[in-house]
């Protein structure tokens, strides 16, 4: 397994010097331009995929890239929205998918999640894919996108921006083989 301590040492040692001065004005400026939601599957590095340097995106990560739509309660998505949204002043905002997705891949293969009862419960987030999708992986991981902005639009920061028209709502299906990113059309909210 990759050492995880060497590599921090090794960062130290042979990266972060040709980025001193970077990182010596993030340690007081955190202004990112873009919200990006992604799934925390492993094969999906947001900043390797949108070459992006540190400081440059406020990043969410769930299974699934699911975003839970707007709820009177609190909760971790909501406040990583809320406060990228309306404190940090994001312009831009990402849902990405991507192919071979192991959550979309359970519901569109309808695989047996009693063993996984918080998986089945999150995967919930997914009713409203599962019921745009016309079938099959491709199909629910594109469907999934647009229903994942839709929930993110209910969220009263998201809502705000959109109205004010400061906010920019995206869609990507990230392919993790060739390396290419379909952006999806721009949805209504
Ligand atoms: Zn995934």
């Amino acid at each position: 397994m990759h050492d995880l301590i060497e590599g921090a040492a090794r960062f130290r040692r042979d990266v972060f010097p040709a980025k001193a001065e970077l990182f010596a004005d993030l340690a007081h400026t955190h202004r990112p331009p873009a919200l990006f939601i992604g799934c925390s599957d492993a094969r999906v590095v947001p900043e390797l995929i949108t070459q992006s340097e540190p400081g440059e995106l406020f990043v969410i990560r769930t299974a699934g890239n699911l975003v839970p739509a707007h709820t009177p309660f609190p909760d971790g998505v909501a406040a990583g929205i809320e406060y990228a949204v309306s404190v940090l002043s994001v312009t831009e905002a990402v849902v990405c998918g991507h192919s071979a997705c192991g959550a979309m891949t359970a519901l569109a293969e309808r695989h047996d999640l009693s063993a996984a009862p918080a998986v089945a419960g999150w995967l919930r987030h997914a009713d409203a894919s599962l019921a745009r999708s016309s079938g099959g992986l491709d199909s629910l991981v594109r469907e999934n996108v647009r229903a994942q902005l839709a929930n993110l639009a209910t969220h009263p920061s998201v809502a705000r921006a959109l109205a004010a028209g400061t906010l920019t709502l995206r869609g990507w299906v990230y392919d993790i083989p060739t390396g290419a990113v379909e952006q999806l059309d721009p949805v209504a909210a």
